[in-house]
């Protein structure tokens, strides 16, 4: 360590700055100036065991913008002359006003110690610290003092030892983050400074974006010299009316809120007041809000309306755009001749991307009332909440936002979810949350949810969505336990949850959230979708019936009609192959609406289209059976055998693999193609509950597959991505579709052997 360190004392006025001060230099002092101005300049020195601590007492000020003198000397100090160590002196009676600097030095990227002076007044007005949490929260050595008395000096010399001699790595001042969309912001402006080679070396970048994004005049000026400099500012007037759009707000005080977000987390989890005085609106609403009592109760009857408006709500919408595609599957259908290329395009593209597409409005009503609760900032309370119940199963209350995102209210998206721990610094709960978000109901199983939901459960929807939404996270929260308890052993580390305060979200704000989103699912549906849509519908038409299986049913269907016209009922009428295709016509004109007389002739001509129709399904099904889909999932038909699904679910599921949504496409075309009675069941659930084997037990033990199973392909592209290791893609991999078939068959065998569902 340097025989000669300089340190600076920093804090709002009053706060006890120059008391503790003179407490440690006692008669060394030297009285001036600050250069330039009148404002006076304390300096003094501390020997302590052979080493010199200059100490420089700077002006007492409530912030760090520009906007006064004594502001402007104090922020130069720490970044100009760069001290080796900040000593906050914080006023412990009147935390939340006086931990705004504290953050703003956290910012600045300074090595600090923090100073909880005053404790005896603090004491004296109920207020009691724990100290140590505290520290642990925001990573920074905190010492308590009563500087009228000279109370914790020596402590306080300790630390500034200690602090100074451990290494600082750039991790150290990154516990403060301002949010997803002002960090995106941050990080582009960042980015375009150090481009512009703006010397990272004596000040950080970070907070000088920051700065420029607040409009400081200071630091604007002092890019003046910068060749890019109209670049940067460029990027800083488009940033800043992009966060004003959002929030509705200038960024100066949507930065200053998620300061005070920070601080008033931090003092929730490490104060307690005996009494209080001060009650701001905030505070007044979380008091109910995050009732230990009603807080719970309210949180479940938020996320029930939150089902209610999605659910509901997208009803009409999702109608709209279902028949839209169906007119387009059946205009197409008669627009192009039989054969290849119109079942190309009408099964594989039509069906796969329409039966995706289809669910847009659910899922935008979904992001729609997830963006409400983010951005009137009672997503951060649910996080509050559930931080104790999280922390209990190897989590952490951060994890509640990736989790949320992933689906915790049915319709996130595990990608963006697993990219929200980015926000998380502790390694371990990072990766069980980056593990455990898959288990969530993404907005891809949604449309396979609703699917089945639609055939077997038409009258419980909702409930039914809520209860699978109670099970995924039971799920989480076991799958989080058992991983932290095994491969990801050790103790959980502290953090900042952040409480900004409640605000009125823009319109415009929870629209542009909402688009996002929502265009993030449509672009995935329309390229990764139709991709798939396009592979499996080859790999379920080729190679198809050998010529001589065709040949096979060809003659079969000619005994068939043969046999027909040669009944002595039907020879006298129909005489030949031209009659009967005339008679055949007439039949479906009249059919549908006009009561039919039965006569000899028609009842034999039931008979024979009863038959020709299995013969037909007989072939089809052969002809799927033949192709590259059908043989592989009939090759796992003895794995999933044990859960009930058939080669066609098989199918579906490896499908589902690639994007989940794709389940449904595959199962729209595996049956579509299967079966001959597409009149009959015109939408794939009403089909689906006239299949052999299929009941509510069966659609539920598929649910419960669905929900657990393998990750799709991007999300495990994003889990090897963002933890690094292609064995914890592979694990996410393997204990996902373990845990899947375990939960299948305890709900399949306890469901038959309670009888439940099997009608
Ligand atoms: P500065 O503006 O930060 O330099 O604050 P000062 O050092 O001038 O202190 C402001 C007032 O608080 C003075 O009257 C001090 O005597 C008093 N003071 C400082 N520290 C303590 C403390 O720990 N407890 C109490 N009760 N008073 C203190
Ligand atoms: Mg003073």
């Amino acid at each position: 360590m340097k025989q000669k360190i300089t340190v600076a004392l920093a804090g709002n006025p009053n706060a006890g700055k120059t008391t503790i001060f003179n407490a440690l230099t006692g008669a060394r002092q030297h009285v001036g100036n600050w250069p330039g101005v009148t404002v006076e300049k304390k300096e003094g020195t501390l020997k302590h065991k052979g080493r010199e601590i200059h100490i420089v007492d700077l002006p007492g000020t409530y912030s760090l913008t520009a906007f006064s003198l004594e502001e402007i000397i104090a922020r130069n100090f720490i970044v100009d002359s760069r001290p080796d160590l900040v000593i906050n002196v914080v006023d412990a009676s009147n935390l939340e006003r006086n931990l705004y600097l504290s953050v703003q030095l956290l910012e600045m990227g300074c090595k600090l110690v923090i100073v909880l002076n005053m404790i005896d007044v603090a004491r004296g007005r109920g207020i009691i610290i724990d100290e140590t949490l505290f520290s642990n929260l925001i990573g920074v050595p905190v010492v308590t003092t009563n500087g009228k008395k000279g109370v914790g000096m020596d402590s306080l010399v300790d630390a500034i030892i200690s602090q100074v001699e451990e290494p600082q790595s750039p991790e150290d001042f990154t516990r403060f983050t301002y949010g997803v969309e002002v960090e995106d912001e941050l990080y582009k402006i960042q980015g375009l400074l150090y481009t512009n080679s703006f010397s990272s070396a004596t000040v950080n970048t970070r907070w000088v974006s920051a700065k420029l994004l607040e409009g400081d005049t200071e630091i604007i000026k002092k890019i003046d010299s910068l060749d890019h400099r109209a670049k940067v500012m460029e990027q800083v007037d488009k940033s800043r009316s992009h966060l004003t759009n959002i929030f509705g707000d200038s960024p100066e005080i949507v930065l200053a809120d998620a300061r005070y977000g920070f601080i008033s987390g931090a003092i929730k989890q490490t104060v307690q007041v005996e009494r209080t005085d001060r009650v701001n609106l905030s505070e007044s609403i979380d008091k109910v809000l995050t009732n230990r009592l009603l807080g719970p109760l309210i949180l479940l009857a938020v996320l029930y309306s939150v089902y209610i408006f999605t659910f509901n709500g997208s009803a009409p919408l999702v109608k709209y755009f279902d028949s839209f595609f169906s007119w387009l599957g059946d205009s197409v259908s008669t627009i192009l001749p039989e054969g290849l290329l119109k079942s190309l395009i009408v099964s594989g593209m039509i069906k796969g991307v329409g039966g995706v597409l289809g669910f847009t409005p659910l899922i935008a009503f979904m992001f729609f009332a997830i963006a409400i609760l983010e951005d009137t900032g009672y997503m951060a309370r649910i996080a509050f909440m559930l931080d104790r119940v999280l922390r209990g199963f190897g989590l952490h209350g951060a994890s509640m936002l990736a989790l949320m995102v992933a689906g915790g209210i049915a319709g996130g998206c595990a990608v963006p979810g697993i990219m929200a721990t980015r926000t998380m610094k502790e390694p371990k709960e990072r990766l069980v949350t980056i593990l455990v978000a898959p288990l969530m109901n993404c907005g891809a199983k949604l449309p396979v949810y609703a699917l089945l939901i639609g055939a077997f459960f038409p009258g419980n929807r909702a409930a039914i969505m809520f209860l699978l939404t109670l099970i995924s996270w039971v799920m989480v929260l076991l799958a989080g336990r058992a991983i932290r308890s095994t491969v990801l052993s050790g103790p959980s580390a502290p953090f900042v949850l952040e409480l900004p305060p409640y605000r009125v979200p823009t319109f415009q704000g929870l629209l542009i959230h909402t688009w996002e989103r929502t265009w993030m699912y449509l672009k995935k549906a329309g390229t990764v979708i139709l991709a798939v849509s396009i592979i499996i519908w080859v790999l379920m038409t080729f190679p198809g019936l050998s010529t001589e299986q065709k040949a096979f049913f060809e003659e079969k269907q000619d005994n068939l009609t043969s046999h027909f016209l040669n009944d002595p009922a039907v020879s006298s009428v129909l005489k030949n192959q031209q009659d009967l295709k005339s008679f055949e016509d007439s039949q479906s004109a009249e059919g549908k609406d006009t009561q039919q007389i039965a006569t000899p002739l028609t009842l034999k001509y039931a008979q024979y289209k009863e038959d020709k129709l299995g013969l037909e399904n007989e072939e089809q099904s052969k002809k799927l059976r033949g192709t590259v889909a059908g043989r592989v999932g009939a090759g796992l038909v003895w794995v999933f055998k044990p859960i009930g699904f058939d080669w066609k679910t098989n199918v579906a599921l490896l499908g589902g693999f690639a994007a989940k949504e794709v389940v449904v496409s595959t199962l729209g075309t595996a049956y579509s193609m299967g079966a001959v009675e597409r009149e009959q069941y015109p939408t794939l659930s009403e089909q689906l509950k006239h299949e052999p084997g299929w009941n509510p037990l069966m659609a539920f033990t598929l649910i419960m597959f669905v929900m657990l199973y393998a990750p799709c392909v991007v999300t495990l592209v994003v889990i090897k991505r963002e933890t690094g290791k292609w064995r914890w893609m592979l694990f996410a991999m393997v204990y996902t579709t373990v845990l899947a078939y375990f939960v299948a068959f305890i709900v399949k065998t306890t469901g038959t052997l309670l009888g439940i569902g099997l009608t």
